[in-house]
């Protein structure tokens, strides 16, 4: 049966059009409906993801008719739509008939049997009954009246005498709040002005402006309304009161924004001057000397970047120039979007609403009218014409007096730069510097960093996080020096400012006095020799004194580590974190998109294994598109393989992809976050399924290949007999397991000192997991982060793991720890450590065991 989706702005309006359309066909029609939004204060508006999930609901072979009220709505359909494969996106089918008329037509006719095309037909003649009962006529049942319609329309008053509906209102409003209609008020004009059907025109009394309309984010933003000033708003059309109404309340709202006092206000003392050193937490080792850079993320740094050269040329079809751009646009609306909902987790609504006011850049009608014509009536290519009127539009707002307007310009640049790099095919790079700096932050998430260029970032400095944080696992995969859980004043220290950084004490200076300097440069020389010492022998087998062997392997997040960690001595891959293919994206990677990662790896690594851990998402690494919903205590709550045992389809997907990728290659899996025997059950009941069905289908894969769990979860490790019947090998996750085991969140810079896996509680738990592992006959090994402090090395060796996977650039460093011992030396240490009552003394026991010529 054809499935009906019904997309409004309110979800009691579209609770009613399903209570009708249930109604009159007897609930014998698959409907779904996706309307408002999850904001308590501001409930109208519509969502892409939930319209995804409205469309994915319904969704069969027979398709899916799209029913939407009017505005953004149709982008957010537009949107969802993107998220599906093609072959699916063509069942589905966004229809411009009236809400209420289609969709009760088109469930008549789905629930009658009758095919898209039956029920696309029944949805867009929905109007022709009504309007001849009326006597209006209708030209074509599909006509949509359009604007250029209603002006016209509006404009010709004299031809007869006006209808209710053709008469102007007007209203005269004061401006109150202190940057007067600046960007984020006016993209609130501009977005509560699009919710009408009426004609919407506005002007700025006090400086004589024209009219403009309402549904232009440029034009409102131009008539430079500041505080104090008057403005009057016009509406003509059905809808006019209630449109000058809610733009009344909006005015007199001060937009929401709280600050409305004048601007003759005094200015703030400014903040007191940063001390000259601050000492924050060690995330990743090595010495940075570089002028700092503070990265907003409300200032997404495109105009630290190159700009991007357009090139001028003809082109036979504009058509297809005109496509390029809508493609390119839909692409920035997703971005925009993503960037949006991230920031406002991250730094809250206000500071967020910025991004409004890009996407309603987008939609200018005025802008793109003017794009339009100018790659056809010109036949320019689509950079051309986009870049020539982006332009003249920052052009326009320098010249306007108002300081705070010409600050603008930066935002029409970003916006206009952004669909530059989607038109020529150009990766999004959140942060692209011109010159190498320090970076300063709150916060990066991993897709920041894992977009960081190592060239130009030489040094992190961030307030927020905790040296097993995914961001600090990436800035030491990267090689890049990160001090994290730093005081706050670091964020006010100016662009431009000289730091240095040592990651391996945690201490940062400011402006640092020519000793210190000097200081830090012999130890950079020092360690950038010791890692070449350790480089040279990474190669060879990791051997104790009396040739006792332990597997190194490396923990990875793309194809681009594989060769880093080769080249850095790994065995193999012990962790292929597969997260970090889901980021930078606007929906899950496909099997095919997986299967070329997957088989790209397994390629470079030869005859070494590779251990695929399937999708850890959720803690601190939320993903917008799959549409999960912050919580309280991310980290006790739907991450890794809960959230994949609850979304099937995601994890069958990638189970597929490496099943496939495991024909001909060393390939195992691992399946992360499992707390109990019911999670593992239940993950290889689906792998069994996935394997049936390749079977089926003449796919090859690798019938033996062997199967495991991270333990990471205290739960596992004291039911780690029973998980041993279960699967072929354990792979400790020290990262999790230390914030669980000492109730102290992995990213939380205040209890950081708690989370340390060397503390004797958590060595216990290495060692219970250890004898549970090989009582039954499977090998354990462990890939969490304090397997690359070379401290924890004669630990680790003495507990008996088997193997352990580390960040590449450590490899060398706990290959040479372990040549200087023997394994009797090593258990010596470890059981010694385990009768410590701190993290503190375990590394004195390890510091003062005179073993080990590297610690003394
Ligand atoms: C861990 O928890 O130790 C681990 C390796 O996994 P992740 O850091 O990705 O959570
Ligand atoms: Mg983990």
């Amino acid at each position: 049966m054809v499935g009906i989706v019904i997309v409004s702005h309110s979800k009691g309006l579209a609770e009613g059009v399903r209570e009708l359309v249930v109604q009159m066909v007897q609930g014998k029609v698959s409907l779904a409906v996706a309307a408002g939004v999850d904001d308590p204060q501001n409930p109208l508006g519509t969502d892409a993801i939930q319209v995804y999930e409205a469309i994915a609901s319904v969704y069969s072979e027979d398709g899916v008719l799209v029913l939407m009220d009017l505005g953004s709505a149709l982008m957010s359909a537009e949107m969802a739509l993107e998220f599906f494969p093609p072959e699916q996106q063509t069942k589905v089918h966004l229809c411009a008939a009236p809400l209420v008329e289609g969709a009760i037509a088109a469930a008549v006719a789905a629930a009658s049997g009758s095919d898209m095309q039956r029920v696309l037909a029944e949805a867009q003649a929905a109007l022709v009954p009504k309007a001849t009962q009326l006597g209006a006529a209708i030209n074509h049942p599909s006509s949509i009246i359009t604007e250029e319609q209603l002006t016209h329309d509006i404009g010709a008053p004299e031809d007869a005498s006006p209808t209710a509906e053709q008469i102007t209102r007007e209203i005269h409003l004061s401006v109150h709040n202190r940057l007067g209609l600046h960007a984020r008020p006016a993209a609130k004009f501009v977005a509560c002005a699009t919710r009408f059907q009426s004609l919407i025109q506005v002007c700025n009394l006090t400086k004589s402006s024209g009219f403009v309309r309402a549904d232009s984010i440029n034009q409102v933003t131009m008539l430079g309304a500041r505080q104090g000033h008057e403005i009057v708003i016009t509406a003509t059309g059905t809808d006019a009161d209630e449109a000058l109404a809610a733009l009344q309340a909006l005015v007199e709202s001060h937009f929401g924004e709280d600050d409305i006092s004048s601007e003759s206000h005094p200015i703030s003392p400014s903040p007191p001057l940063p001390p000259s050193s601050l000492k924050g937490i060690p995330a990743s080792p090595g010495v940075a000397i570089a002028p700092s850079f503070q990265f907003k993320k409300t200032t997404v740094v495109w105009h630290h970047a190159a700009p991007i050269h357009v090139h001028e040329y003809h082109v036979e079809n504009p058509e297809t120039e005109w496509q390029r751009l809508q493609s390119a646009l839909r692409i920035a609306r997703q971005e925009i979007q993503a960037l949006l909902t991230h920031s406002s987790i991250q730094i809250g609504d206000a500071e967020a609403s910025i991004f409004d006011a890009h996407l309603l850049f987008l939609e200018d009608p005025i802008l793109l009218e003017t794009v339009q014509e100018r790659i056809f009536a010109l036949h320019l290519n689509a950079e051309a014409a986009w870049s020539a009127v982006i332009e003249e539009v920052a052009s326009n707002y320098h010249q306007l007096e108002d300081p705070y307007l010409q600050e603008r310009v930066a935002d029409v640049v970003d916006v206009g730069q952004r669909i530059l790099r989607i038109l020529s095919g150009t990766p999004i790079t959140t942060v692209d510097l011109s010159q190498p700096a320090i970076l300063v932050a709150c916060d990066l998430t991993p897709s920041d960093t894992a977009s960081l260029d190592p060239t130009k970032v030489l040094g992190i400095c961030i307030t927020a996080g905790s040296a097993t944080a995914h961001s600090a696992i990436l800035a030491r995969s990267l090689g890049i020096p990160a001090v994290v859980g730093l005081p706050s004043e670091i964020l006010q220290v100016a662009d431009g400012t000289l730091l240095s950084v040592d990651g391996e004490t945690g201490n940062v200076w400011i402006e640092p006095e020519a000793d210190t300097l000097a200081a830090l440069e012999v130890k950079r020389h020092t360690q950038q020799t010791a890692r070449q010492k350790a480089l040279a022998t990474a190669h060879q087998p990791c051997l104790t004194r009396d040739r006792h062997q332990m597997s190194v392997l490396a923990n990875i997040g793309s194809i681009e580590d594989t060769q880093q960690a080769l080249s850095m001595g790994a065995e193999g891959v012990g962790l292929l974190r597969t997260e970090f293919l889901y980021l930078h994206r606007t929906s899950a990677p496909s099997e095919e998109e997986q299967l070329t990662v997957y088989q790209a790896i397994a390629q470079l690594l030869g005859t070494h294994p590779l251990i695929i851990r399937t999708l850890d998402v959720g803690g601190d690494k939320p993903l917008p598109y799959l549409k999960m919903q912050p919580e309280t205590n991310p980290f006790l709550g739907w991450r890794g393989i809960r959230f994949c045992l609850d979304r099937p389809q995601i994890l069958q997907t990638q189970l597929r992809a490496i099943l496939r990728a495991s024909a001909g290659h060393q390939v195992k899996i691992m399946f992360p976050m499992i707390a109990t025997v019911a999670e593992i059950q239940a993950a290889k009941a689906m792998l069994a399924e996935v394997q049936a069905e390749l079977r089926q289908a003449g796919i090859p894969f690798d019938e033996k290949m062997e199967v495991g769990i991270m333990v990471e979860v205290p739960s596992a490790v004291a039911v780690a007999e029973q998980l041993a019947q279960e699967v072929d090998f354990f792979s400790l996750g020290t990262n999790d397991l230390s914030q669980y085991v000492m109730a102290a969140d992995r990213t939380n810079p205040q209890v950081a000192l708690l989370a340390d896996a060397l503390h004797p509680a958590v060595l216990r738990m290495i060692q219970q997991t250890v004898q549970a592992a090989h009582t039954a006959g499977i090998w354990v090994g462990l890939c969490g982060e304090v397997a690359a402090d070379p401290l924890a090395a004669p630990i680790l060796l003495g507990l008996g793991l088997d193997e352990v996977s580390l960040s590449p650039p450590a490899i060398g460093a706990f290959k040479e720890a372990i040549a200087q011992l023997t394994m009797a030396q090593a258990q010596a240490i470890a059981t010694t450590a385990l009768q410590q009552d701190s993290a503190t003394k375990v590394r004195e026991v390890v510091l003062n065991s005179h073993t080990i010529s590297l610690f003394e």
